[in-house]
């Protein structure tokens, strides 16, 4: 028993001792297997890497047949990382690819994925990327792309761009294989084919030793054309179905490119890398641009959004204030048109008694001192009425109403009757005053009278005020190819230089002690300027302190084709007319009514007055008169409507209705003509612009009757 007991013993113990060890073994093996295999642990294994002898910088052998390149430093660090031992293999790059297909070596390095090379390999992720170029010899004729076809090319056995480009393209009918990228350059560089397709980097890499090594001048010789070619990914390709090596590869390269270090190693071996377009750095810069620029956008929306805002406020209450402003101009020009009919109706009676006083009072032994009265009265009313005449300008320009009324000018007659008017002043004044003209003038330009004749009164105004005694002034008119010149000078106080620009502001006048006591408001110059720019003219100032001034006016020189109208020169003092002539005026102002009458006397005329519109529109169709003059403001209706209703009746139309009004805006000439009227004539009536209509209308004495053969005559305006 006790034997038996001994032999059982033991088998007990050892079947123990299995029951132990077995699952301590598992266990052992499975934790070994586990750390082995485990990713991110270490692969003991060794591998032989293969790859081109001469590819600088990915793969080569250096002077002492050490292997070195980007490539080589990458699989290094991995191999460390990895617990890898490596053994390197480099030899020509198609017997490299023989290696790895047939077991030969385990890695390949600096390879591109093709199709052709899936089949037997499997590759990594991509670790850097390059670009191919196309190298050429500098006197090449290649420029671009297209300029291969044709041409000799030269290529590495077995590179990937015949794959993937030189084949797809049709660029392999004149090919020369060679066994590395530094023989193809050197046989491009002695002369031999017509061009190289090699990655960029080893082909400058190549150049650049070939230089050093004073092998040849390659460098000199060669260059690149055309864009970056076919983006290369350079990868580690293993043996198809050889996962393990491959995964520890992969991570390997994934841990160098997360820890910076394939950054410093690609730096190492591709210093200068050829600018290409890389898309992830568009993006990046693109995104770096845009952001800010969406920004900046963004905020510029906001803003001229709040302008807009800004803005639409403050246009509605700018569009108030300017109908607020333009409601204050309307009163202003009311108040003007009210005021200077008010002015102008005692004027106009004041001026025209004066002058008829006047001109009685030649043949009568008068005191002296009567006659000065009576030439104050005039003196002053002209001076009133001019005053009132460049208020009503000034408002016309700021109103933007002031109209051209083309017609024949007699450019010498006009100035002369200018001359003649201001002659008697100079003399009295005791200074030389002159008038001359080019006789190449035409008899009749084609431009407005009454603008001409403002811009010479005012300038000779200026030049006889600004004029000491004994001093001369000079009034010419003259022709400048197609310009006709006015011309104004004198002898006077002269302006300073700094002064010339400002005189043409309203109101506006040189402020110097010598200019201090004369007379004026300061819109002469201001109307001038503006009536020179209506006529299409210039003006120029020359002036010297204290010697005297030039004024030039030139405006267009346009021939008139009509002769000039010779009645018109006749002196007024010689005129008279055919009593039988009939005049009908209706004009509501006693004062008015007595100027008028003793003004159409002196003409040898008898005229029918009338204060109401009702009975000038009775007497008019009644009588058929040879001229109407016609009242504007009427107590029981206006002029306009008078005319209306004159014209309408069939014996009324043919009338020759002067319109009359001391409101000399546009509008009123304007509504006057429109209603009807044949001529309009502003308050006060000067002879000057009267007479025309008279003798056009009004046959004088001795004439043939031809009544009505002026009466469909041309709508025309004077002002005065
Ligand atoms: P107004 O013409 O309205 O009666 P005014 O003659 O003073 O007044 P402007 O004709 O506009 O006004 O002239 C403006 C200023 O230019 C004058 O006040 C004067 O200082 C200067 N000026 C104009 N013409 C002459 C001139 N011929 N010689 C010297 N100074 C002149
Ligand atoms: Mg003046």
């Amino acid at each position: 028993m006790p034997e038996t007991k001994m032999h059982i013993c033991p088998l007990k113990t050892y079947l123990r001792l299995i029951c132990w060890f077995l699952p301590v073994c598992l266990i052992l093996t499975t934790e070994l297997s586990a750390k082995l295999l485990k990713p991110g642990g270490s692969y003991r294994r060794t591998i032989i890497v293969s790859g081109d002898y001469d590819y600088a910088p990915y793969t080569f052998l250096d002077k002492n047949g050490e292997p070195q390149g980007l490539d080589i430093d990458l699989i290094k660090r991995i191999a460390t990382k990895r617990g890898l031992t490596v053994k390197f293999d480099l030899c020509q790059w198609n017997e490299a690819i023989d290696r790895l297909k047939t077991g030969k070596a385990d890695v390949l390095l600096g390879i591109l994925y093709t199709e052709g090379r899936n089949r037997f390999f499997d590759f990594t992720i991509p670790h850097h990327t390059a670009y191919y170029a196309i190298f050429v010899r500098t006197d090449s004729a290649i420029k671009n792309l297209e300029d291969l076809y044709g041409r000799d090319l030269i290529t590495l056995r077995n590179d990937a761009s015949i794959e993937r480009f030189l084949k797809p393209l049709g660029l392999m009918d004149r090919v020369t294989h060679t066994d590395s990228l530094p023989l193809a350059l050197e046989m491009l560089n002695s002369g031999k084919h017509d061009f190289v397709l090699a990655p960029y980097t080893i082909g400058m890499e190549t150049m650049r030793k070939l230089q050093q090594e004073h092998l040849s001048n390659a460098a000199s010789r060669l260059k690149v054309v055309g864009p970056p070619l076919i983006p290369s990914l350079y990868r580690f390709a293993v043996k198809k179905g050889d996962n393990e090596l491959l995964r520890h590869l992969n991570e390997g390269i994934d841990e160098l490119k997360s820890s910076g270090e394939m950054a410093g190693i690609i730096q190492k071996w591709v210093p200068n890398r050829r600018q290409t377009l890389d898309y992830g750095n568009i993006l990046q810069i693109a995104a770096l641009v845009l952001l800010p620029v969406m920004l900046l956008i963004v905020i510029l929306l906001l803003w001229s959004w709040t302008l807009k805002k800004e803005v639409r406020k403050k246009s509605i209450k700018l569009q108030m204030a300017i109908k607020e402003a333009e409601r204050a101009n309307l009163a202003k020009s009311r108040f003007l048109a009210k005021m200077s009919h008010e002015i102008r109706t005692p004027l106009n009676t004041i001026l025209g008694f004066s002058r008829i006083l006047l001109n009685d009072s030649r043949g009568l032994s008068l005191p002296r001192e009567f006659l000065q009265f009576l030439e104050n009265i005039r003196i002053s009313g002209e001076r009133l009425s001019s005053l009132i005449g460049k208020i009503l300008d000034i408002s016309r320009i700021e109103a933007g109403k002031l109209e051209v009324s083309i017609g024949d000018v007699n450019l010498i007659q006009l100035a002369r009757g200018i001359y003649q008017t201001h002659k008697p002043g100079t003399v009295e004044k005791g200074i030389i005053f002159d008038f001359g003209f080019d006789k190449d003038l035409p008899p009749a330009i084609r431009s407005d009278c009454a603008k001409i004749e403002q811009i010479l009164t005012n300038l000779v105004d200026n030049a006889i005020k600004f004029t000491p005694v004994g001093k001369a002034v000079w009034l010419k008119v003259k022709r400048e190819a197609h310009m006709a010149v006015l011309q104004v000078e004198d002898e006077g106080i002269g302006i300073p230089e700094g002064c010339i620009d400002s005189i043409f502001t309203p109101f506006d006048q040189v402020d110097s002690a010598l200019s201090s006591d004369f007379e004026g408001t300061g819109l002469g110059l201001a109307i001038v300027k503006e009536l020179v720019e209506l006529l299409q003219g210039s003006i120029a100032v020359e002036s010297e302190l204290g010697k005297g001034t030039r004024m030039t006016v030139k405006i267009p020189l346009i021939e008139s084709q009509a002769s000039s109208n010779r009645k018109s020169e006749r002196g007024w003092e010689m005129l008279t007319f055919a009593p039988d002539n009939k005049v009908l005026v209706i004009e509501d102002s006693l004062r008015s009514q007595d100027f008028t009458r003793a003004l159409f006397k002196r003409f040898g005329l008898e005229i029918e007055v009338t204060g109401l519109g009702l009975t000038g529109i009775e007497r008019a169709l009644a009588s058929n008169p040879d001229l109407v003059l016609l009242d504007i403001h009427l107590p029981d209706m206006t002029g306009l409507e008078v005319t209306r209703r004159i014209r309408s009746h069939p014996g009324g139309s043919q009338i020759p209705i002067v319109a009359i009004s001391a409101d000399a805006l546009n509008l009123k000439q304007k509504a006057a003509l429109d209603a009807g009227a044949s001529h309009f004539l502003s308050k006060p009536i000067h002879l000057e612009s009267l007479l025309p209509i008279l003798t056009r209308y009004l046959r004088q004495q001795g004439e043939e009757a031809n009544k009505g053969s002026h009466r469909n005559g041309i709508k025309s305006s004077v002002h005065p």
